[in-house]
């Protein structure tokens, strides 16, 4: 399948600390790693390695950070073409710290990059592409993207919700996949995914799909006819970095989706393939 992907592209920089510092602390990191970041550039390397032509719509700096990206995705097979490049900008970078204690990562992110907009998506001839996956953000450019899209039912469309962004809902009716974030939920006022997808029902076009990936829990989802089912997390022998493990989820429920498979095996195998990047350091 041809995915395009929306969306940002970043460089994280992990340090592994066997505890998470106090405030003003100082303490020495046991493990260290610089690689490509970003959700949409994630599931695309994801998607890359399972055997889909991938491509990366994005902003990118002009600066060495942004080449470290070009050759990353490059590398993982993923398509630069559409990347606008912006002068006198910085590559966004996130400073993560992954605590073993816990198991958290807390992140630190510095961006000072122009986000990709409408101007430059108009130039894209989407018609080469099976499926569109956008990252939720810069609404306003995203609705007239979506909406555009909304004319050509040939080309699936799937929208990741991560972040309460004002307006975001109104992209709802505009996707046949919505894959949100337990921390949306949670900012809606749910404690759980269930009620929270039975809640979403209403603000979605009938025959949407929907999913919501819950940590160690798994994840849920509901069909396009209201049915709800549950995957559980496989855990791995020992959990070594969950960096990007809702990217590698989301990854997979956009395989098993175009591949027109149900939706709790959907859910299932994106766990699985979720859980076993928890196992290791990195993505792939
Ligand atoms: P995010 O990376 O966006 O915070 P989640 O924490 O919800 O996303 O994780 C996404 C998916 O990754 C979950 O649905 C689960 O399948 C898997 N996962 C996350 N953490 C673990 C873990 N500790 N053990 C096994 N699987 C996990």
């Amino acid at each position: 399948m041809r995915i395009l992907a929306v969306g940002v592209a970043t460089i994280d920089i992990v340090n592994t600390v066997g505890r998470y510092p106090p405030e003003d602390g100082e303490v020495r990191a046991l493990e260290h790693h610089v690689s490509l970041g970003g959700n949409a550039s994630n599931t695309l390397v994801v998607l890359s390695r399972l055997g889909h032509h991938c491509s990366l719509a994005g902003a990118i700096a002009d600066d060495p950070g942004s080449r470290q990206i070009l050759q990353q995705l490059q590398q993982h097979g993923v398509e630069t073409h559409y990347l606008a490049r912006h002068a006198n900008s910085i590559t966004p970078t996130s400073y993560i710290t992954l605590s073993r204690q816990s198991g958290s990562r807390t992140i630190v992110h510095y961006r000072r990059l122009a986000e990709f907009g409408w101007r430059d998506f108009s130039r894209i001839a989407t018609g080469q592409f099976d499926w569109i996956h956008f990252e939720g953000r810069n609404i306003p450019d995203l609705r007239r993207m979506m909406a555009a899209l909304k004319a050509r039912p040939e080309i699936a469309c799937s929208l990741e919700v991560e972040k309460a962004r004002e307006g975001i809902e109104e992209l709802f009716p505009l996707t046949g996949l919505l894959l949100f974030s337990r921390g949306y939920a949670r900012h809606q006022g749910f404690s759980e995914a269930a009620s929270f997808l039975a809640g979403m029902r209403d603000q979605v076009t009938p025959g949407t799909t929907l999913a919501c990936a819950w940590g160690e829990q798994g994840a849920w989802g509901m069909d396009g006819q209201g049915g709800l089912f549950h995957a559980p997390a496989f855990p791995p022998p020992r959990v070594v970095d969950t960096v990007g493990a809702g990217d590698v989820f989301n990854a997979g429920v956009i395989h098993g989706q175009a591949a027109g498979e149900a939706l709790s095996g959907v859910l299932t195998r994106a766990c699985r393939l979720a859980g076993e990047k928890c196992g290791r350091k990195g993505l792939t």
